[in-house]
């Protein structure tokens, strides 16, 4: 039975997440509410001291790693071992305009937050299956929907980790495993506090979202936690955007 009345909804005990660029902001935030949910808790990044540290807070298990590389992505899926759900994060592309940006940027962009996901969905995904259960969820951005002029890798790589996990969805529903992004808006991580350090251009920015405010990283860690959970085994092939309503 999925559910009857008394029973508590949205836990996670017995589950064991991975969650990549988690040492701070919105991967540390929804490390930190899936560790409340009673999941496991793996966080993998690349900088040790502030992984350690956010690992520590959380009693949480941590590798270092950098998902840009196969290498890195092996070595956080190795210390993870069993993974039932992953979280794949990471850094944003840096800004540029669309007709200047390099090679580089572009191989940078393709492997950090395209292929990164790509090898971390390959590596759980045949214990997800096995198992019968699973929940692969992407960060993603609210740039996929609505194009930002100065962040076209972003832009790009973030459309094409969308579109693999719809397509994706589609082969491994009838396993159990679902696949879904999330795409934050305006988020006060300590990146976007240091982008917008002015209060004026905090201001000017906020006043054109409808919520008139920036989000936090638990309203977008609410939604990952919530398609981790049971009570989302029908939610599959979607992005969910926690972005008071830019959007719109
Ligand atoms: P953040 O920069 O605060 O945190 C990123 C995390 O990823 C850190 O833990 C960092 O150590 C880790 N990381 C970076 N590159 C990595 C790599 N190659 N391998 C392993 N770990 C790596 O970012 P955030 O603000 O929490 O945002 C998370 C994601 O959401 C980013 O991709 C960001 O671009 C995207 N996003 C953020 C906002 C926002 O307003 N904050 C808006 C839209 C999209």
């Amino acid at each position: 039975m999925l559910y009857a009345s008394g029973m508590t909804l949205f836990r996670l005990d017995g589950k064991r997440a991975l969650v990549t660029g988690g040492s701070r902001g919105i991967g540390l935030a929804a490390a930190t509410q899936l560790r409340d949910l009673g999941a496991d808790v793996i966080l993998a990044a690349r900088d040790e001291p502030t992984l350690r540290a956010a690992a520590a807070g959380l009693g949480a298990a941590w590798a270092v790693a950098d998902v840009s590389t196969p290498d890195g992505v092996q070595a956080a899926l190795d210390a993870a071992g069993t993974v039932d759900i992953l979280v794949s994060n990471a850094g944003g592309p840096p800004p540029s305009l669309p007709s200047r940006v390099s090679g580089d940027a572009w191989q940078r962009g393709f492997d950090t937050t395209f292929l990164s996901t790509v090898r971390l969905v390959d590596g759980v995904l045949p214990g997800m299956r096995e198992r019968r259960w699973g929940r692969i969820i992407a960060i993603t951005s609210l740039t996929v929907g609505r194009p930002s002029l100065n962040l076209p890798v972003s832009n790009a790589m973030r459309a094409a980790v969308t579109n693999h996990l719809r397509t994706l969805s589609l082969e491994v529903a009838q396993d159990g495993v679902t696949c879904n992004t999330v795409a934050p808006g305006y988020t006060s991580t300590d990146r976007l506090k240091a982008l917008y350090a002015d209060p004026a251009d905090a201001e000017k920015l906020s006043v054109r979202i409808p919520a008139r405010r920036f989000g936090h990283p638990e309203e977008v860690a609410a939604a990952i936690s919530f398609l981790a959970t049971n009570e989302a085994a029908y939610i599959t092939g979607q992005e969910i955007l926690v972005d008071g309503g830019w959007s719109i």
